[in-house]
């Protein structure tokens, strides 16, 4: 999964990186699937000792195109683990009283708390990207922001916070089919906003804007990692992956009991 980091201080080569890993689990659907319980079930574990031993915090930040998968992603790598421990704070258009405010004003109270994991459903990285796309601000106010979001971050990590930043990378071809299934299977038509199809024209800005978004931002301290995602079943099995190894190293542990529990009677 290593392969999937951008490397700090090396361009994040997006363009060039897949979005249909084609040695990543020898693209067997079924044994992905099985692979997959399993890590549901360590996740599971995992979030419940961080819970219960209260000190860590963990963010997890989902970037993608428009049908990327995020929504997808959170319903099945989280499947299982307990949402009194697991928040999720999704970013739409700022709110008038948002846009009066600098753009980190929203983002800081939904970061997570001792214990808690806090998924970020785009994030405050719109703020160099759709922002930068669209011409929201002038660019003297956009390009200062990858050395805000550097420091915000790293101010995160100084205080206990571990990152995981992921961008789910599908392609314009897979984008097409995914749009079209929103248009033609009737469950999913609430989906589709007449609006992606402007921002779909724009695939071409948002790459750039991705690209030295992901470039200036991959830090030790809060990586980014490219995941192939034209495929839903490795992307989930990609990022849960990650996330359960990253959360193993940080060797959590249930706290000690009260002292003289054991020669308690309960009557
Ligand atoms: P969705 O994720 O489909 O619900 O759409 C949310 C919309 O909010 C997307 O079109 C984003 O580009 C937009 N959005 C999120 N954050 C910002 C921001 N800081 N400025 C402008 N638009 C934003
Ligand atoms: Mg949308």
């Amino acid at each position: 999964m290593h392969r999937y980091r951008v490397t700090p201080g090396e361009d994040a080569q997006i363009a060039a990186r897949d979005t249909r890993d084609p040695q990543g689990f020898s693209g067997d659907k079924t044994a992905g699937r099985k692979a997959m319980k399993v890590l549901n079930a360590e996740l599971e574990a995992l979030q419940e000792v961080l819970y219960a031993e209260g000190k860590q915090k963990v963010l997890i930040v989902l970037q993608a195109m428009d049908t990327g998968g995020k929504d997808g992603t959170i319903r099945h790598v989280f499947d299982g683990t307990n949402p009194q421990g697991v928040k999720v704070a999704s970013f739409k258009k700022p709110t008038p009283r948002e846009l009066a405010h600098d753009y980190l004003w929203r983002v800081h109270p939904h970061t997570p708390g001792s214990g808690e994991i806090a998924i970020f459903n785009r994030s405050h990285y719109e703020d160099v990207l759709v922002v930068r796309v669209h011409d929201l601000v002038p660019e003297h106010r956009w390009r200062p922001r990858y050395d805000h979001i550097n420091a915000f971050e790293k101010q995160l990590t100084d205080e206990g916070t571990t990152i995981l930043k992921f961008f789910l990378h599908i392609s314009k071809e897979e984008q097409k089919e995914r749009l079209q299934a929103r248009l033609d299977e009737p469950h999913k038509t609430w989906k589709f906003a007449k609006g992606d199809l402007a921002e779909r024209q724009l695939w071409g800005s948002y790459i750039d804007a991705y690209e030295e978004a992901l470039t200036r931002t991959s830090t030790d301290w809060a990586p980014w990692y490219v995941i192939p995602a034209d495929r839903k079943w490795y992307r989930n099995l990609a990022i849960s992956t990650i996330i359960v190894d990253t959360l193993k190293e940080l060797g959590m542990e249930y706290p000690d009991p009260e002292e003289g529990l054991d020669d308690l009677v309960i009557e």
